[in-house]
């Protein structure tokens, strides 16, 4: 069903000071950044190889960065699998008894459709499945 690693999702406090460690540091590019309103995020994109590292930064107090924060502190927040059909996943996903928190794809950030999985379904970690088209 997921073909690869799409791209993994970083909570961070401050997005500025973190994109220096990815560039200058780790000597990867900055591709862009977009503010999401819907998930009160500001994303930057930073390709490395087949996927990408997404950085994410609350612009809300009460955004659910913001509160994954608050719990766990920064860190890998999700890991997003590349599929070809999202809604014929969710379906095969759902008849394979998988929780979702989204049954339908939303718009994430990069123009993709996503969908995120529920982690009591998975095992501890957020997953989401992502298309691009
Ligand atoms: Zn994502």
């Amino acid at each position: 069903m997921v073909k690869k690693v799409d791209h993994i999702g970083v909570a961070v406090k401050d997005l500025e000071e973190t994109i220096k460690f990815y560039t200058d540091i780790l000597g990867m590019d900055l591709q862009g950044t977009e503010v999401v309103e819907e998930q009160k995020v500001k994303v930057a994109f930073l390709p490395i190889g087949d996927s990408e590292m997404e950085l994410l930064e609350s612009t809300e107090k009460d955004g659910p960065i913001a509160k994954f924060i608050e719990k766990k502190g920064q860190g890998i927040q999700h890991i997003a699998y590349r599929v070809d059909d999202i809604e014929k996943s969710i379906e095969e996903l759902k008849a394979k008894g998988i929780k979702m928190i989204d049954e339908k794809p939303r718009y994430g950030a990069g123009g993709a459709k996503i969908a995120f999985l529920h982690p009591k379904s998975t095992h501890g970690v957020l997953v989401e499945i992502c298309q691009r088209d």
